[in-house]
């Protein structure tokens, strides 16, 4: 089968490189293992730590992606990246010059450039728009720590009541611990009974308190529940991210994989690109497990770190999987004693020159780019920039395919 892309992935950096090249008019074809870490993000989307992340880009090495990006680029990639998530359905707040904050699932409040809307968002991380506020939360449910949200809020000087409620389907999967998670949690809720149900129960016991928090298990495959029960209860709905997995990141991936499709994209789902081809110093092909051979002009490896499979480590290097390309591995050991320091393994991944090409042996392969996770030169957690990076490196190797 013949492409004019092909992109090894499927997770942030695969789908959003793949809407760019389709829109572009391009037969773009997606081959994915499985699920992506949006299965594990709060969906609260980090570009960097630091009140303005486009004067610390200045400051970054030349290895970092975001000074292969460029500054000059960076505006227009980060509003163009919001812009492919709306046209996707996934409705976000917040922009690139101006952070916000947003609770993580261990009650940290954490700065952030995009977050989904009805989220529970601060403006500075130090006072949010309302007085009082009734924590609402399933009995049982296992991955909403309520104490967290309720201390955070208290010393913003909240006033703060917390409620559990129950419901027959819920009670019924409380009887199996692991049925009692945020997807199966938000699909009993997604059905109009129990959505009734919940808002009798809201408006009985949350008083005059002026918000309704909730972990964010509103809206599985129903759209609007938020939106409708904030109607029910005449008051705001505000989420707050669970434990893995996590409700917006599930429904972020399948958007953006619905949005591809519609952009004539095709998905080769449950498909692992296990072997390839190359001629005169560029890839021709890959095959998945399954048989499938793709061929196409350019291919796009958008395989992650190891949550996704992309780089493989057995405590002494670190490897690319697919392809063998150049990694960084790092000198002095995989971590710190300080579990709290950042962890040098965190920064490594695969070499690219400064347009994203990828490297083997020294050499940049003329139509293999690497996005996303799996490049080196960036710690996702330290600099809290892993789906900023995942974003604006899919969009740049996307503009570089179509531009050429
Ligand atoms: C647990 C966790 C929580 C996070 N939380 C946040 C957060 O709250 N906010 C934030 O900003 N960032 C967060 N991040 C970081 C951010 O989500 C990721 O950096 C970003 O989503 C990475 O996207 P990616 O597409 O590069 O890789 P991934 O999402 O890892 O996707 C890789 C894809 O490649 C596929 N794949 C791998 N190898 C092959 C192959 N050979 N053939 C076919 N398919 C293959 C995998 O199946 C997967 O679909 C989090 C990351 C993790 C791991």
């Amino acid at each position: 089968m013949r492409y004019d892309t092909v992109i090894i992935g499927g997770g942030l950096s695969a789908l959003m490189c793949g809407i760019e090249v389709a829109r572009a008019g391009k037969k773009v074809a997606l081959v994915a293992t499985g699920h992506s870490s949006l299965h594990f993000s709060s969906c609260s989307f980090g570009l960097y730590n630091a009140k303005r992340a486009l004067e610390a880009i200045a400051a970054l090495g030349a290895e970092h992606p975001y000074s292969k990006i460029g500054e000059d680029n960076f505006e227009q990639l980060t509003s163009r990246a919001t812009e492919i998530l709306n046209i996707a359905g996934i409705a976000t707040v917040g922009s690139a010059e101006q952070p916000h904050y947003i609770i993580t699932p261990m009650g940290k409040w954490r700065e952030c450039w995009l977050s989904m809307e009805g989220m529970l968002t601060s403006k500075d991380g130090v006072g949010v728009d309302f007085k009082s506020a009734a924590i609402v939360y399933p009995e049982g449910f296992l991955d909403f720590y309520t104490q967290f949200v309720v201390d955070h809020l208290q010393d913003m000087g909240v006033e703060v009541t917390t409620h559990a409620f129950a419901l027959p389907e819920l009670t019924v999967r409380r009887n199996n611990p692991t049925e009692m998670r945020s997807v199966s949690v938000a699909r009993a809720l997604d059905k109009e009974e129990n959505i009734r149900a919940l808002a009798t129960i809201i408006s009985r016991q949350v008083g005059s308190a002026e918000v309704v928090i909730m972990p964010a298990v509103l809206g599985f495959d129903a759209p609007d529940v938020r939106t409708r029960l904030e109607r029910m209860v005449e008051r705001e709905i505000l989420t707050v991210p669970t434990l893995p997995p996590s409700v917006e990141g599930v429904k972020a991936e399948r958007a953006l994989k619905r949005a591809f499709e519609s952009m004539g994209g095709t998905i080769f789902m449950a498909h692992t690109a296990n072997s390839y081809a190359m001629e005169d110093g560029r890839v021709v092909s890959i095959t998945t497990n399954k048989g499938v051979t793709l061929t196409a002009e350019d291919f796009v490896l958008a395989s992650g770190s190891f949550i996704g499979g992309g780089l493989k480590g057995d405590g002494k290097r670190i490897d690319e999987a697919l392809f063998g390309l150049d990694t960084v591995t790092p000198e002095s050991g995989y971590t710190t004693r300080n579990i709290f320091e950042a962890q040098p393994f965190m920064s490594c991944g695969v070499v690219v020159d400064n347009t994203f090409k990828a490297v083997k042996n020294g050499v940049a392969i003329e139509n293999l780019y690497a996005c996303g996770a799996v490049l080196a030169g960036y710690n996702p957690v330290k600099e809290g920039c892993g789906a900023g990076v995942a974003m604006l490196s899919a969009l740049k190797v996307a503009d570089d395919i179509i531009n050429r």
